[in-house]
Parts: structure tokens; sequence; C-alpha cells
């Protein structure tokens, strides 16, 4: 099998480079090709997301991507992460946010944030005139049934007990009103605790009563702002994995982003980008290295090892050897 392997820029290279040395060692007939992506691609080649690497992309099993920086000037630009959501169909952002190890982190969360990927605010559907800004959202019924669909059947393999749609439809009736009319539909006859909860009032119950929670299918906007507060109170986005998953593609993300402010410093945590790439192994279907693998991170975090961002003493090379040393062991 193959994957396509994009680190990006900003701490992207550093992560992903843990990443790989982790798959090298549990996973050896996995064939990783690297792709050219990103800030540092345009300088070099004038292009952020070259058709090379789309070509690579289309032609893999799965896609670990690391993270890219925006350009200062965001005129005409486009990310590449969202370019491949859009041209993959990638249409569900999965987020598993759980404490690496116990104790850390501000309180204890085992969550999964089904967020919905292709719509929303973030078709990036801006129009301008004298008077501001009008933001065009979208909110379909096809996106509505296959994210919903999807949140289903991740609560029901994973063997959870409750289903949450979280919306703001006391206020967005119609757009929002949609999304949860389907997903009463998509889950009728479901072992699944299934309810709703507005928005506001989920990002205050993370807080609350963190253990009330369990999985949670929200629109993309919410998704991406409730996943950051569960990552920040879990640990940090350091320690938080995603996977973008389509019905023909599948590409694995951590959740943070190119953190210019501690690039090339050996300062990041690479657990996100690990434990994204054991999500990936899950999807290809290899479920024992993908367990070895969140197994060596957590070992390593619980038995103290820990970078900057966790209050620990570690670089980002020595965490990652820690990790590879444990796979060997
Ligand atoms: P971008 O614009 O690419 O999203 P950003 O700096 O605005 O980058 P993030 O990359 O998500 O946003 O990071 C926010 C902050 O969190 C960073 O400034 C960094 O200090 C911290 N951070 C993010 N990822 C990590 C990591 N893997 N290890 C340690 N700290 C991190």
């Amino acid at each position: 099998m193959r994957v396509a392997v994009l680190p990006g820029d900003g701490i992207g290279p550093e992560v992903i480079g843990a990443a790989v040395a982790a798959l090298r060692e549990l996973a050896p007939e996995l064939e990783l090709v690297h792709g050219d992506v990103g800030l540092e691609c345009h300088s070099r080649r004038g292009e952020y997301l070259p058709d090379e690497t789309m070509e690579l992309v289309k032609g893999s099993d799965a896609v670990l991507f690391g993270a890219v920086s925006t350009p200062l000037s965001a005129e005409g630009y486009r990310s590449p992460i969202l370019t491949m959501r859009r041209e993959l169909d990638l249409y569900a952002n999965l987020r598993p946010v759980r404490n690496l190890a116990p104790g850390l982190g501000l309180l204890d969360l085992d969550v999964i944030i089904v967020r919905e990927n292709t719509e929303g605010m973030y078709t990036g559907d801006e129009s301008v005139d004298e008077e501001g800004v009008t933001l065009s959202r979208r909110v379909s019924r096809r996106a509505c049934e296959r994210i919903c669909r999807f949140a289903r059947d991740i609560g029901e393999s994973s063997g959870r007990g409750r289903l949450t749609c979280v919306h703001k439809a006391n206020v967005l009736r119609r757009s929002d009103g949609l999304f949860r009319d389907v997903f009463y539909e998509t889950v009728r006859g479901s072992a699944l605790r299934c309810d709703e909860m507005l928005v506001d009032a989920a990002a205050a119950e993370l807080v609350v009563r963190p253990d009330a929670l369990d999985v949670i299918v929200t629109l993309n906007l919410y998704g991406d702002i409730l996943s950051d507060e569960a990552a920040a109170l879990a640990g940090g986005l350091g320690t938080a994995p995603s996977a973008n998953i389509g019905d023909r593609h599948a590409l694995f993300e951590p959740v943070h982003g190119s953190a210019p402010d501690i690039a090339g410093r050996d300062l990041a945590n690479p657990s996100a980008a690990l434990l994204s790439a054991a999500m990936m192994l899950d999807h290809l279907r290899m479920p024992e290295p993908a367990a070895a693998l969140r197994s060596a991170v957590s070992g390593t975090v619980a038995d103290g090892g820990r970078t900057r961002d966790l209050g620990g003493e570690l670089g980002t090379e020595e965490f990652a050897s820690l990790v590879v040393s444990r796979l060997r062991s």
C-alpha cells in the first residue's frame, strides 16, 4: 500500500519526520512517497500545491499531512488543505480527543468530534460592497445526511453510548434546522442515545461536565472551534490528531497548524502527528500496529517523557526516539 507523505512547512517536517520513523519501524511494508506542498514549495516552484502532488495523493491509499503556513499576503491564496479536502471530497473530519496520559491536561476527556468538512462558513464565499462583507453559508441535505451517517457508524462501531447533534438552530432556524432534522432522520433506529445541544451549551458542557459528552456531530465552524477547545482541555494542540475521510480518499493530519513561532527549533510535540499516523494505520486495516503506536506514545508520556508544551524538557527528536525505542522493545 502506498502512503503520500506531505510534511509541508513550519513544524510540519519535524512532526511528520517522527511519524515516518515510527511507520518505518512498525509497518515497513508501506511504501512512503514524499510530496511537495506549502509555502516553501511555493518559493521554490511557484505553486502551493503542484499537480504532481495532487496526482500522488490521488494515486495513494492514504495521505499523511503535516502543516502549511499561510502567506503574509493572502490575496488569491487558497490553502492546500482546503483544496485537497474539496478535490478529494473528504467530507468527514474526525477528531478524537482524549488525554494522552492520566492527569495530563486540565480535565479528563474522551470525546469524538465529527465535523462536516465541505460546507458551512468554510466555502469562502464572501462578497464585498461599500457597506461591508456578506458571507453565504451553504447547508445541504446531502452533506448533512452523509456526515450524520458517518457519525452514527463511528459511534456504533466504536461501542460508544451517546451521539449528540450540535447546532445553533434556535437562531439559524432553516440552515441548522435542516441539519438537526436530517440528524434525527438518519439516526432513527440506532442503539445510540441520540440527542441535540446548542453549540454554546456544548462549549460550556465540555468544561463543566466533560464526561457527559461522547460522540458529537456538528457543522464545519462549530467543529473547528469545539475540537480546539477540547484539545486545549485535554493536553494541548500538540496531542490532538485528526482524519479527513471521504468515500475514496483519506488524509490524516495533526489538528495544529504550522506553529511558525517554534518551527525549526526542535520544540514541537510530535504526538499529534504520531497519533494521526495511528489513525491512518487503522484506516488501512492495520489495527495492531495502530494500537502499538498509540500505546508507545501514551506510555512514553505516562513515564514522564514530555516535550516542553507538556511541561517537560524533551525535544521533538528525543521524544520521537523514545517512542521508536518502545516500538522496538
Ligand atoms: P497556522 O497559521 O499554520 O494555523 P498557528 O501558529 O496560527 O499556525 P498553530 O500552529 O495551530 O497555529 O499553533 C498555535 C500555537 O500552539 C503555536 O503558536 C504553538 O506555540 C502551539 N503549538 C501548536 N502545535 C504544537 C506542537 N505540536 N507542539 C508544541 N506546541 C504547539
